[in-house]
């Protein structure tokens, strides 16, 4: 489908819970981050639709995203859900991978292609810093067990902040050199000050050719994760709200005060 700006939209992001077993300073508030209530939170059998509606329309590339996805009760289920709508030919994850270890081998029988691993830094005490609380020992076991499992490719999100110096992210490249890893820099964004970036070495960032949708984990469809247009699925029906979320894609970002990247999704 196109938009107004002749843009081809094809790929819809999910984030399928705003909770999260980490507290990235920045991204969550450490306390009370004012989770979603369970009735607020959409079904599984409510984001199958919302996918098979966006596939009949033409989105081809899903990903699952979050909070932490691996929290969310049942995962797998929701990826083999997913992966069987007829359309859908890439189904990626992004996740923080402290619960990856077990997941990687029922992901991928599910039906998951392929998985991004955020990650800063590969110093364990800076990890926790940053995490408030992470543990590094149990990313790098999920990296290997996604390797292990044949998840590929695995792309490393690597957050830096505006004008910092680089060695932590220096020190990620490394890493994903000796790993067969891909790395991709993301700059560290401000939602509310329309604060924002080309990710260096993927496709976010660039609003002339932004491809994306996002559908939050309490059924809004999102045209632009710097705006803050939301169009409601059990308000309006999908077919409705995902007309509307493409019919008023904007030009380009602005600012979103309604959102905090946990609970939008990076
Ligand atoms: N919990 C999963 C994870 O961390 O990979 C998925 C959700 S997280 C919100 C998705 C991506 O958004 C991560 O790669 C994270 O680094 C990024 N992110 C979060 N806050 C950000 C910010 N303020 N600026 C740029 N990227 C951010
Ligand atoms: Fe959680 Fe991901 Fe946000 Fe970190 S970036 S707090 S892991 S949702």
């Amino acid at each position: 489908m196109l938009d107004r700006f002749n843009r081809r939209i094809n790929y819809l992001r999910i984030s399928v819970t705003d909770r999260c077993n980490l507290r990235c300073r920045y991204c969550m508030p450490e306390n009370d981050p004012c989770m979603l209530s369970h009735e607020d939170i959409l079904t599984f059998e409510e984001i199958r639709q919302v996918v098979a509606v966006a596939a009949q329309a033409g989105i081809s590339k899903v990903r699952l995203t979050g909070g932490e996805p691996l929290v969310r009760k049942d995962i797998t289920a929701l990826v083999a859900m997913i992966a069987s709508v007829p359309g859908v030919d890439d189904l990626a994850m992004t996740t923080n991978a402290v619960l990856l270890d077990k997941f990687a081998v029922p992901l991928k029988e599910a039906g998951l292609q392929r998985i991004n691993v955020s990650l800063d830094t590969v110093d364990p005490v800076k990890f926790r810093d940053i995490t408030r609380g992470g543990e590094l020992r149990k990313v790098f076991q999920g990296i290997e067990a996604a390797k292990a499992t044949g998840l590929h490719p695995i792309k490393i999100n690597c957050v830096v902040k505006k004008g910092a110096e680089r060695k932590d992210a220096i020190a990620v490249a490394e890493f994903c050199g000796r790993n067969g890893l891909e790395i991709r820099y993301i700059q560290e964004m401000d939602l509310e000050k329309g604060d924002f970036a080309v990710v260096e070495g993927g496709s976010g960032g660039d609003c002339r050719s932004c491809n994306r949708l996002r559908l939050t984990s309490d059924g809004k469809i999102k045209p632009c994760l710097f705006s803050d247009l939301a169009y409601d699925i059990r308000e309006l029906g999908i077919q409705p709200a995902l007309e509307m979320a493409l019919g008023n894609k904007p030009r380009e970002g602005s600012v979103n005060q309604q959102n905090l990247f946990h609970n939008i999704g990076g």
